[in-house]
């Protein structure tokens, strides 16, 4: 039941942040009688999906998430008094809440008299939203690099003959990560109407001026920041 709330919480992937990624299964024994995920911030969560789903099946039923519910009013009620007027018998989270304004969903519930256990594939879940949970216990993002170059260092030949050093499928996922991480503020606040990720194919501008280590002093002053 939780690796199906970990599968379903990894269809928001792209989609949820700054929101973290949650997936609910609810059951009646070995009977799934509702499943949701978070789509979009702003949108739903999980179990309010889950729960709308099983309508009066959810009464004694046992909830799966991959994230502890949450015990806040945000841009949506706290998914705790929900779970508590559905009459849920048992929630089982894989991880505790790591953000402060949203947790103790799980004391809240026990304090209802709702089973409440957390741990279960808690390391799946902890991967899926490294980036929340790094946010939320270090105040910092999750920063993953990726770097193709060539044995002797370069990126392309000096007369620019070369196109590209990684294959299609390395390109397509480059494109993919470009697209959904770069925020769009970012691209308005430079002008950059039409970023590179829009035209598959095409290389990205090169940066003009500064030579060939222009890009090597780039990722440094990044990773210095
Ligand atoms: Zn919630």
């Amino acid at each position: 039941m939780m690796a199906r709330a970990l599968e379903l919480a990894g269809k928001g992937l792209y989609s949820t942040t700054p929101n973290p990624r949650v997936g609910c299964v609810i059951a009646q024994g070995e009977t799934v009688v509702g499943e949701g995920w978070h789509e979009k911030a702003g949108g739903p969560h999980a179990e309010v999906v889950a729960l709308g789903q099983a309508g009066a099946q959810a009464a004694g039923a046992t909830l799966y998430v991959n994230l502890e519910p949450c015990n806040h009013q945000g841009r949506t009620p706290p998914c705790v008094d929900l779970i508590q007027k559905n009459k849920i018998h048992r929630v089982v989270a894989a991880m505790v809440d790591p953000n402060p304004q949203a947790a103790h969903g799980g004391a809240k519930l026990a304090a209802a008299g709702i089973g409440f256990e957390h741990g279960l594939m808690e390391e799946e879940a902890r991967e899926l939203n490294v980036g929340f949970v790094s946010r939320m216990t270090r105040g910092r993002p999750w920063v993953r690099m990726k770097i193709a170059a060539t044995l002797d260092g370069r990126t392309a030949l000096a007369d620019g003959r070369s196109q590209w050093i990684t294959g299609a499928e390395a390109r397509k996922d480059g494109h993919r990560h470009r697209e959904s991480r770069r925020p769009t503020a970012d691209r308005t606040r430079r002008g950059d109407a039409a970023p590179a990720a829009a035209r598959p194919g095409r290389q990205p501008p090169r940066n003009s001026g500064s030579g060939k280590n222009y890009r090597r002093r780039e990722c440094l002053d990044f990773l210095r920041r």
